[in-house]
């Protein structure tokens, strides 16, 4: 065994891991970083980037076939399906290079390609090395979840983590799971020419707000997705080629692969966490609001702390911890400001309350204004008039705002600006944005919580008039 020491220990070298490698390491902390699979976690290798790079694999094959709108004849797309995962390998070897070992070498960390677990409270074991540190950081993500449906042993299934290198096409793909991983990869096998069935055991998007949820689902059904809901999958029988889901009421459905997304389940079982006082919850590592875990000395952070389990939400942890265990300031979690988005086209992008949220938080107080896709020339010169961004104000200032359209995920930025910075709804009404752009949905739904108090009020028309008699 060989006995290393440092001030920072962080397992996991994927999202979260590597932001706080990156800072502590250049802010002057000696960085031990742990990875026992491939360097930039799910999100580079089996997550975000390739989801987003077979999505856009589906849009080519797509405009290609919705073309005549324009004056352009529509084809039939020619896919090519194992050509399209060789362009998201071809992605993720692109973006490799940032998260490399080689790279956090170069800054000063060492990185060891082993599992980390605990073996007391202060020690970790990572293949012959026992590290003792300051401060550890778990990072270690999480996994999908798989539950135990009776049959599933039998039957050969995809995950996020295999279906990026499936080079046969499906004939007809069913997805179990109508969340976002789920939905996002039903349009894309969809538009890259396969039959595609999603079997939701509630709603499909079901975290989202349904009036938003509706724009998307809508559009599932002209592309011809089909979508099952309160279908909870109860046996799956079959082989490759051959496969059928039976739900609890009964209902059959048939196809040639299978997806599971059904969830995450944070990566927690190798830590031996037992062995350094450090509880988990049925989420993960359970963690206070500086992501903190019961024993003071090891914070968790990203998916596997259990919260809302984004890129970016392990990234704004990462900075949560350089301030609290490299600058010793008072750190705390907040969600309020934290947006997120699911790549479907149209998309779904969130920050803040939802209605019902908000709602239920400030009643009577709450204001809620529209504005349509439909109204907005950019959307209506590029043929995207589906959806709507809707705000929710309270006294002037957001408290969420949600978009479902083209692009939503780009125009939730600036919510998310707002919310982070608590401004108000007069300051996205000041701002002057180019026409035409799909930005300018921002700027409208400001003029439309604005426009009744200024066009209804009495008052604004007494002073108008009031102004009109004094002028020459
Ligand atoms: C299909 C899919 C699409 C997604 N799309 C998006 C998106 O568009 N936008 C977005 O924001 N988020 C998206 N996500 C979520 C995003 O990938 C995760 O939130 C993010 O990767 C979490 O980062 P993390 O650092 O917590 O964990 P990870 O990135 O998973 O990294 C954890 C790392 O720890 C390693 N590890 C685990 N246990 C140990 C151990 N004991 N010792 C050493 N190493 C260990 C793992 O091998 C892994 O590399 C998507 C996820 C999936 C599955």
């Amino acid at each position: 065994m060989t006995k290393l020491k440092t001030d920072l220990l962080i397992i996991g070298a994927g999202s979260g891991g590597l932001s706080v490698a990156a800072g502590a390491v250049q802010m002057g902390a000696s960085v031990i970083l742990l990875e026992a699979h491939k360097m930039g976690g799910d999100c580079l290798n089996f997550g975000c980037v390739p989801s987003k790079a077979l999505i856009a694999s589906g849009k080519a094959a797509y405009a290609q076939s919705h073309a005549s709108v324009y004056g352009v004849a529509d084809v039939t797309p020619k896919v090519d399906y194992a050509a399209a995962k060789d362009h998201v390998a071809d992605v993720i070897e692109q973006i490799k290079p940032v998260d490399s070992q080689e790279r956090f070498e170069a800054m000063g960390v060492r990185v060891i390609r082993e599992y980390g677990r605990f073996i007391s409270p202060k020690e970790v074991q990572a293949g012959e090395f026992v590290i003792t540190a300051r401060r550890i950081v778990i990072a270690t993500g999480s996994s999908p979840l798989v539950p135990p449906i009776p049959g599933l042993e039998n039957v050969p299934y995809e995950t996020n983590e295999t279906i990026f290198e499936l080079r046969d096409k499906p004939g007809h793909l069913l997805v179990i799971g109508g969340g976002p991983i789920g939905m996002e990869m039903a349009q894309a096998h969809r538009r890259l020419g396969c039959e595609v069935t999603v079997i939701e055991g509630m709603k499909a998007l079901g975290n989202d707000d349904p009036e938003m949820a509706a724009v998307v689902l809508e559009r599932f059904a002209a592309e011809g997705i089909e979508i099952a809901e309160d279908a909870m999958a109860a046996e799956i029988r079959g082989k490759l080629g051959a496969i059928e889901v039976e739900a609890k009421d009964g209902r059959v459905f048939k196809g040639t692969h299978l997806l599971m997304a059904v969830g995450r389940a944070a990566n927690i079982d190798k830590l031996d966490t037992e062995k350094a006082g450090i509880e988990t919850t049925r989420r993960g590592i359970k963690v206070d609001a500086g992501m903190r875990s019961t024993n003071r000395r090891v914070y968790a952070i990203g998916d596997v702390a259990g919260g809302l389990q984004f890129t970016h939400m392990a990234g704004y942890h990462a900075g949560l911890i350089i301030r609290s265990a490299l600058l010793g300031l008072p750190a705390k979690e907040r969600t309020s400001h934290i947006p997120w988005a699911t790549y479907t086209d149209p998309e779904l992008a969130h920050v803040g309350l939802t209605e019902e949220g908000a709602r239920k938080e400030h009643g009577g107080n709450l204001e809620v204004v529209r504005f349509p896709y439909s109204h907005n020339d950019r959307a209506i010169a590029e043929r995207k008039t589906e959806g709507l961004i809707k705000v929710m104000v309270v006294r002037g200032r957001p408290v969420g705002a949600s978009i479902a359209g083209a692009q939503a995920g780009e125009l939730i930025n600036l919510w998310a600006f707002i919310l982070a910075n608590n401004l108000k709804m007069k300051h996205v009404a000041n701002m002057v944005a180019p026409y035409p752009t799909l930005g300018e949905i921002n700027k409208r739904v400001a003029g439309a919580y604005f426009s009744p108090k200024l066009f209804d009020s009495p008052m604004v028309k007494r002073v108008v008039r009031f102004v009109q008699g004094w002028l020459p």
